[in-house]
């Protein structure tokens, strides 16, 4: 059974402790493949020496998150832009809106996620989507942007239906994590609606660990709670939600 988490911070602070034993509890659970997303120039680094520890099993993206889009954001676009230039990434993440937290930076939030997804399609690479308490200005964004060039992921997908269904018509697979075994997570009521082709699996760690772990460190190896809550909402074995989503995991990234 191999698993791919599609977006874990292993680089994290969290995680300076115990990195190497992290990993080693992820990899014996059978979590073979990790994509990192990236949050801004100050992980750079982290992320490079992680890769170099793990060149098989750790992939990297490049990216502004939406939450470090502050002033010196040019300055932090121009940095991704080189490292683009400089290594080989495998997909534009995570970028796109974050309401929650503040709104001050809402227009400079919208043109870095148009300005990065225009990257990635230059680079022929997917995105992988940031969106908290803005589904109506991330969709405005894709539906303007939309098109054969447009792929990726919709992380942490916590949305209705609706917008389960809107996500996927602009090329987006659906990331469930630690939120579908929340007992108010709310997704879990209709995700067997959705076709098992358009889900990936992903922690988010070291944030939004699964239930029996919510609300402490998240770490990847925790993976397998959302793999047997998947396995229930689909009525089918771990091992064909394995399969399906790291499957589909390969068609996003192209690995
Ligand atoms: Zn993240």
């Amino acid at each position: 059974m191999i698993l791919t988490d599609t977006h874990t911070h292993l680089y994290s602070e969290a995680f300076d402790e115990d990195q190497d034993a992290m990993m080693q509890r992820a990899l014996d659970a059978g979590v073979d493949r990790f994509f990192v997303p990236a949050i801004d120039s100050a992980y750079t680094e982290a992320m490079y020496s992680l890769q170099s520890k793990y060149p098989k099993h750790v992939f990297l993206m490049m990216g502004l998150h939406p939450t470090h889009v502050k002033e010196n954001y040019l300055e932090e676009l121009s940095h991704v832009k080189e490292q683009l230039a400089m290594s080989k990434f495998y997909a534009i993440g995570e970028i796109g809106i974050d309401l929650y937290w503040d709104r001050t930076f809402l227009k400079q939030q919208q043109d870095v996620f148009v300005t990065q997804i225009q990257l990635a399609k230059r680079y022929g690479l997917p995105i992988v989507i940031h969106c908290r308490e803005a589904f109506d200005e991330v969709f405005e964004i894709l539906q303007q942007e939309k098109g054969p060039g447009l792929r990726g992921i919709f992380h942490c997908f916590t949305g209705d239906k609706t917008q389960a269904v809107k996500a996927i018509h602009y090329g987006m697979k659906l990331g469930i994590g630690g939120v579908a075994t929340f007992k108010n997570g709310k997704i879990d009521q209709f995700l067997k609606e959705i076709d098992l082709e358009h889900i990936v699996l992903e922690t988010d760690a070291p944030y939004l660990a699964p239930v029996p772990y919510r609300g402490k460190r998240n770490e990847s190896s925790y993976i397998i709670k959302v793999l047997e809550k998947l396995a229930t909402i689909y009525g089918l074995d771990q091992k064909t939600i394995a399969h399906a989503t790291t499957q589909n995991s390969k068609v996003v990234f192209g690995i």
